[in-house]
């Protein structure tokens, strides 16, 4: 069943309108849980597209399996995603700081009170991002401080290889899974890949960490399969930030997920005009770099990384 979940009337004589499939097994309807889907919200990550889709084909395939709702929102950002432009374009604006918006409000407050009123009371939500286009993010779930012994043991089952708890700030208040965790419904969010991307060894990861999560909430009978036990990060001081000290032309010289020692050569910033090599990017720690420049070109001060102490890793 494909139902509209929010629609705005746009000056230029368009509709934006934000769509749900709902699959749910025939027959019993009473006390099914409920896991949502949702992805898109920002219009240049496209991970989370292959994961609907791949989730609804394997579903189907079983669907004597099923034993509880799954409602996939596939792209809360349409324009965005027809646009290839990571706002609202036709309002200038992240659609990740409306929320929980104003069923009285404008346009895109009203949008975000309609989302939030169709998702809010599902026991468990996925919001699934895809980094930006300039950075590979390996499959994690960040989590707010705030929420912390709620969602690390769902967190847990998603197949991840990585749980990034990170400290509550006003920025994110507006954000689509503050609004639901605040306001009493679990919502996970992933991140996963590069933007305007799929790469679907992520997506078929994250697939099987849905199932798993379906199946320890009664949702999904299947076989248990196994699936990762993430890394959990509790302390700011787990991660390490790489900046750029020049502008030029990124080079890696390592892979995402590998260990990385201490003075270990990551990459190199080199200028193609002069043939120089303007700055040797070495790991100041040892550790396992969960996230990597994808988009070469940079500035000083660029993000060329985040690396996850070793540390922490044995402990
Ligand atoms: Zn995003």
């Amino acid at each position: 069943m494909i139902k509209t979940v929010a629609e705005v009337l746009l000056p230029v004589d368009e509709v934006l309108r934000i769509k749900k499939r709902r699959i749910m097994p025939a027959g019993k309807k009473k006390n099914l849980k409920r896991i949502s889907i949702v992805t898109g919200i920002h219009g240049d990550e496209l991970e989370g597209q292959y994961v609907c889709f791949e989730l609804a084909r394997r579903i189907e395939e079983n669907i004597d399996n099923l034993e509880g709702i799954v409602d996939i929102y596939p792209a809360m950002n349409p324009l965005g995603i027809d646009s290839i432009t990571r706002g609202i374009p036709a309002f200038d604006l992240d659609m990740n700081r409306i929320f929980p918006g104003n069923a009285e409000g404008n346009m895109t407050e009203s949008l975000a009170a309609n989302i939030m009123e169709d998702v809010s009371g599902s026991d468990v939500v996925l919001d699934i991002h895809a980094s930006n286009i300039y950075l590979t993010e390996i499959p994690q779930i960040r989590i707010n401080r705030l929420n912390e012994d709620e969602l690390v043991p769902l967190a847990k089952e998603c197949n991840v290889d990585f749980v990034w708890i990170h400290e509550a700030s006003t920025v994110l208040e507006a954000t689509f899974a503050y609004s639901l965790n605040s306001t009493g419904t679990p919502c996970l969010v992933v991140e996963m890949g590069v933007g305007m991307r799929i790469t679907r060894e992520y997506g078929n990861q994250l697939v099987e960490g849905i199932f798993n999560l379906m199946r320890t909430l009664g949702m999904w009978k299947g076989k248990k399969q196994p699936v990762r036990s993430p890394i959990i990060s509790h302390n700011p001081d787990d991660v390490c930030f790489l900046n750029a000290t020049a502008g030029g032309l990124f080079i890696p010289d390592v892979k995402h997920w590998e260990v990385i020692n201490k003075g270990e050569r990551i990459g190199r910033i080199i200028d193609p005009l002069s043939g120089k090599v303007l700055e040797n990017v070495e790991s100041p720690v040892d550790g396992i770099l969960f996230t990597i420049r994808e988009y070469p070109i940079v500035d000083e001060g660029s993000l060329i990384g985040r690396l996850l102490k070793k540390e922490i890793m044995t402990a």
